[in-house]
C-alpha cells in the first residue's frame, strides 16, 4: 500500500488522524494533513482505508 494526499484538497477535518493515528497527523498552523507514513505495514492497512473513505475532501489516494 502506498499513501499519496493532496494537501491543497483536504479541509482540515482530522478524521484521517482518528483513523489512524499511526499514519496521519495534522499541522499545528492550519490542520492540514501531514503524512507520517507513506507505505505503511500490514496492521495498519485496514484502519488507512477507512481513513481514506471518510475523508470529507476525498484527499488521500491510495494505490
Ligand atoms: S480526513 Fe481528509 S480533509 Fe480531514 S484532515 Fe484528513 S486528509 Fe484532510
Amino acid at each position: 500500500m502506498r499513501i499519496t494526499i493532496d494537501e491543497d484538497k483536504c479541509c482540515g477535518a482530522g478524521q484521517c488522524v482518528l483513523a489512524a493515528p499511526e499514519v496521519f497527523d495534522q499541522r499545528d498552523e492550519d490542520g492540514v494533513v501531514v503524512l507520517l507514513d507513506a507505505e505503511p505495514p500490514a496492521e495498519q492497512h485496514a484502519a488507512v482505508t477507512e481513513a481514506a473513505q471518510i475523508c470529507p475532501a476525498a484527499a488521500i489516494a491510495l494505490a
